[in-house]
């Protein structure tokens, strides 16, 4: 393939990943965006591979490492769960940040990388594969991290050792210092033990940055390592002198990264704190006691007067969460709005941005389960109608509808914007016990006046439900 072929190809994957991105933003054009994104990525591929950069005497490497490489991805994308799918992702992640690595000392031992390189030339190459390698290490520890939290492998609770920023800092002066030292190096040997320090250094960071996060920030931290794994990858193009990975490496870093800003408005979180961490494991940092011990009775509900409340409902509201995609009931959750909807009742969903455990979580199993888009409201457009609302159902969510955010200014979670699901005349929360939900935080909720439980798995209760409903 000529050189201008593969720029007009690369040009093309760039249009199709920016129509990606574009279709990604809403449900009904989501598929087509991934559709976009697909081609694109097939036209980069076979645009590098065939193109003026790859001798033919590597072709069969690559297209043995594609093969290997494609059924471990393809394996895995089968066999995962919709509920493990952050930490597939997570995974995914940690594998850029290690090519960015392996990529960056491959391009540092190659002589002829800078063959030919005036002392300037030489001096950004050296600091494009330094900066590489940096951002490459802490995306691929950092989330090799959040794979273990997000699997349950590794425990929810912030790790906060003693100055710990403190530690962070020093970190941040010895890269800078073995920065010079390999700007300086006389030779390549001289040049790897910065290389080599600022490496471990930057993996001791990932793994600190990410261990000192608690539970409750986790989508917030799953998101910024998406936006790292995509600077990580603009730093491999710049080391490698592609233009494509480049652009494809900040359109990945610029959404991540705006993906992060959006989760942290929707949790009332600021940014720099969620990164500085210690927030969300369970231990409320309180001074004088601990969060509220919520007050009341419990009241349990069965399946039939569950059934007996929403057949004389006219407003139902229906809050999905984690324990839904547990249940995977979605599909009873669609038979009885159908149900509900033909008897005349204005069925609606309201999602919060961190429901489940990854953005969109709801939206997909939802969508899967073929609920209309039109009455799948966000929290801010489905807040201000509870209070007009004569059932909202609780599908196993917990911290999302956690009214002690508002309530109570000592929880942990206070500030964080929750869907108001208490305002309607009845709330049931259908879960298994009284457990407590992600961020480990006591919901007062089950004891309010209004609210009722339906204790049981999801699936089966909505099915239940449904029985009841047709009887
Ligand atoms: P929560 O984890 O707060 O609550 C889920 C509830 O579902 C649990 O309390 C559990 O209670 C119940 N449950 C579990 N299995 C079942 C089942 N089979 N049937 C019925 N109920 C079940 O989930 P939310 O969606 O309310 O909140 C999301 C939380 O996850 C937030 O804290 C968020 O910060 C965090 N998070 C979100 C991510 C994202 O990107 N969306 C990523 C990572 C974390 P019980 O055991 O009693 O049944």
């Amino acid at each position: 393939m000529s050189a201008s072929l593969a720029t007009v190809s690369y040009i093309g994957a760039i249009i199709l990943f920016i129509l990606s991105l574009g279709g990604l933003s809403n449900p009904e054009s989501s598929r087509r965006g991934n559709l976009y994104g697909m081609i694109g990525m097939a036209i980069a591929v076979l645009a590098t591979v065939f193109g003026p950069r790859v001798s033919m005497a590597g072709v069969p490497w690559i297209i043995a490492a594609m093969v290997v490489g494609g059924s471990v991805g393809l394996y895995a994308a089968r066999k995962v769960q919709m509920t493990q799918m952050p930490e597939l992702v997570a995974l995914m992640h940690s594998l850029v940040g290690l090519a960015a690595c392996l990529v960056g000392y491959a391009n540092y031992i190659d002589p002829m990388a800078a063959l030919n390189l005036s002392s300037a030339e030489k001096a950004i190459h050296e600091i494009e594969i330094y900066l590489g390698i940096l951002i490459g290490a802490v995306t691929f520890a950092g989330s090799l991290i959040a794979f273990g939290k997000l699997s349950g492998k590794i425990g929810g609770k912030p790790l906060l050792l003693p100055g710990r920023h403190f530690l962070n800092l020093l970190g941040l002066l010895i890269v800078i210092a073995f920065g010079w030292q390999f700007l300086h190096a006389e030779s390549v040997s001289a040049g790897m033990l910065g290389l080599t320090v600022m490496t471990v250094i930057a993996l001791l960071f990932g793994i600190h940055m990410v261990m000192a996060i608690g539970g409750a920030d986790m989508p917030v931290v799953v998101s910024m390592l998406n936006s790292y794994s995509g600077w990580a990858a603009a730093a491999t193009g710049f080391m490698l002198n592609n233009d494509l990975l480049i652009v494809v490496g900040a359109l990945v870093g610029s959404s991540g990264a705006i993906l992060s800003y959006i989760m942290c408005r929707a949790m009332n979180r600021n940014f720099f704190s969620v990164i500085a961490g210690g927030f969300g494991g369970g231990a409320p940092a309180k001074k004088s006691g601990g969060e509220a011990q919520p007050a009341g009775e419990v009241v349990a509900i069965s399946a039939i007067e569950t059934a007996e409340l929403l057949r004389e409902a006219k407003n139902v509201i229906i809050v999905p969460g984690y324990g839904m995609a547990v249940a995977q009931a979605q599909h009873a959750v669609n038979e009885i709005t159908q149900l509900l909807r033909e008897k005349g009742v204005n069925v609606r969903f309201g999602i919060h941005p961190v429901a489940g455990r990854m953005p969109g979580h709801m939206n997909v199993l939802l969508a899967e389960a073929k609920v209309p888009y039109d009455i799948v409201m966000e929290m801010d457009e489905i807040n201000a109608e509870f209070p007009d609302t004569d059932v909202s159902i609780v599908i196993g969510a917990n911290d999302i509808v956690n009214p002690a955010a508002q309530e109570d200014p000592d929880s942990p979670i206070a500030g964080m914007p929750v869907l108001e699901v208490w305002k309607a005349k009845t709330s049931i929360m259908m879960k298994r016990s009284m457990a407590t939900g992600y961020a480990g935080v006591e919901n007062p909720l089950f004891y309010k006046e209004n609210n009722r439980m339906l204790f049981g798995d999801a699936k089966k209760m909505l099915e239940e439900v449904l029985v009841a409903l047709k009887a």
